[in-house]
């Protein structure tokens, strides 16, 4: 028998669900409710499987160039991964070995704490305050061996004020500091153009949100170019070939697509609006999102049961069993219609 004792002990991340019923209505993992845009579809159509038989770039070719035309910065500048999950998780790896702890917000993406433990980064969770807000002041003046935020933080959906990141940047010169804008694009501030003016930070970026593509896999990082050749060093040592063609062609094919990127995130945060109305009228409380999602309590009924009698109904939250943080459920913002699904079977629960 094979000695476990000898494995990596290690609490897994919990991904939410993926259920697969006809009738669902599934507001649970932040998936954007439309399609890619027209062109992505396009590209796919056209990919040509014939190139399969080459390995691709090592550095994401095409699609790095593109990103970095698109964000007016050079190739060096950028390194592309599987999802934000595999660029963080290589950032992981690579910018957090001094022995120092590691400091990320109490209540986060779940997923940084997993990687400090998997890659033995020790680490400080820094509570938020009673309002679930970050404050800058306590990633000021501590001795730590680097900072991990989410802006817009998750599952909070909050914001921090780009000029509040920056001053927490500038108050760290030694260390490097990531600030994870997966959800930038629904209503946070961009701390992108810092990475010009400061060599610590990196900023990393995803486009499974607000470019509905989560299925295809892209995520990137942003930073000097010394940051960017050391992350992908890392990368090339684990696995060269992460981008693969479908992926080049058809994410670089998104980036054209501006006036569909803008009208999609426009028609989101119009029904976020009205998903917390109709909420509130049910008697729920909402944090004020900057996301594509919403994390709300009610007034009385407990959110696992809340959550479970949606469950039952096929409509899918994300309830985290947590301390400080299971009470509330964390809603993704549908489309129009499935966000009357979603009121529709909470009136039945509530029996409003
Ligand atoms: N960062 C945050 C804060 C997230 O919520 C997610 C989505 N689970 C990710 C990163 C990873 O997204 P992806 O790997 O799809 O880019």
């Amino acid at each position: 028998m094979v000695n476990k004792d000898n494995f990596r002990n290690i609490d897994p991340y919990v991904p939410g669900d993926q259920p697969d019923f006809a009738d669902m209505v599934k507001l649970n993992t932040n998936e954007n409710p439309y399609p890619p845009a027209p062109a992505v579809l396009k590209a796919a159509e056209e990919f040509s499987a014939g190139r399969l038989k080459l390995y691709p770039p090592t550095d994401g070719g095409a699609l790095r160039r593109e990103l970095a035309a698109y964000h007016g910065i050079s190739p060096e500048n950028v390194f592309v991964g599987v999802g934000s999950d595999d660029v963080l998780a290589v950032i992981f790896q690579t910018c957090f070995n001094s022995g120092r702890k590691l400091f990320f917000p109490e209540i986060s993406y779940s997923f940084y704490e997993v990687w400090a433990e998997l890659y033995r980064v020790p680490y400080c969770k820094i509570p938020l305050k009673a309002d679930f807000t970050i404050d800058p002041d306590d990633y000021i003046g501590k001795e730590n061996g680097g900072i991990v935020i989410a802006n817009p933080n998750a599952p909070t959906s909050m914001a921090m004020a780009a000029a509040d990141i920056e001053k927490i940047i500038a108050a760290n010169p030694d260390n490097v500091v990531v600030i994870d804008e997966a959800y930038v694009d629904f209503g946070g501030e961009s701390v992108l153009e810092l990475t010009g003016k400061y060599d610590n930070l990196i900023v990393v970026r995803t486009f499974s949100k607000s470019r509905s593509m989560a299925g295809l896999r892209i995520g990137y990082a942003i930073a000097s170019k010394e940051l960017i050749q050391a992350i992908s060093d890392v990368k090339n040592s684990i696995n060269s070939y992460t981008m693969n063609f479908p992926s080049i062609e058809v994410g670089k094919a998104s980036l054209a697509e501006e006036e569909y990127f803008r009208t999609t995130i426009a028609k989101i945060l119009k029904t976020r609006e009205r998903l917390v109305k109709e909420l509130s009228d049910l008697g729920f409380v909402t944090f004020p999102s900057s996301a594509n999602f919403i994390f709300t309590t009610h007034k009385s009924v407990p959110a696992k049961t809340i959550f479970e009698e949606l469950r039952k109904k096929h409509i899918f939250v994300r309830f985290f069993n947590k301390p400080l943080i299971n009470n509330y459920l964390r809603i993704t913002v549908g489309t129009d219609e499935e966000v009357d699904k979603l009121i529709a079977g909470l009136k039945e629960i509530l029996n409003k």
